[in-house]
């Protein structure tokens, strides 16, 4: 498979380290899944559910922003609600936000490739 790059980031990725991986960038410390108002409507529209449905069963209201909601798996381990855990991989993939499209060529990795080394195993 292709590495995918960005030419503001010293690292490359492999996507298909993900097979092998199951999921670390889905999973582990809580945090924020956020999610556009487009994203909402393609994600409900894909689980066949109305906007209301969608946003009562599965987003949380952080200030102004969505996020998805987590599940907890243990006590320090979260994972994305969407998140299978028993194929290891997104259930709505296809239309998963723009967060999750865009890892690992975050902000918060530009000048930390240490960081992102240690959540991904895909980083070159
Ligand atoms: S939406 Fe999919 S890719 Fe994004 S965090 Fe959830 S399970 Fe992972």
């Amino acid at each position: 498979m292709e590495l995918m790059t960005n030419e503001q980031y010293n690292f490359k990725f492999n996507p298909s380290a993900c097979e092998e991986c199951g999921g670390k960038c889905c999973t582990g410390e809580s945090g924020y899944i956020w999610t556009k108002y487009e994203e909402i409507e393609s994600i409900s529209k894909f689980l066949n559910l109305t906007i209301e449905e969608f946003a009562t069963t599965y987003l949380r209201k952080v200030k102004h922003r969505y996020s998805l909601i987590e599940k907890q798996l243990e006590e320090d381990n979260f994972a994305c609600i969407f998140f299978d855990e028993s194929k290891k991989r997104c259930s709505i993939y296809p239309v998963r936000p723009s967060q999750c499209r865009t890892f690992p060529f975050w902000e918060q990795f530009k000048n930390n490739e240490e960081e992102v080394r240690k959540e991904c195993i895909g980083i070159i």
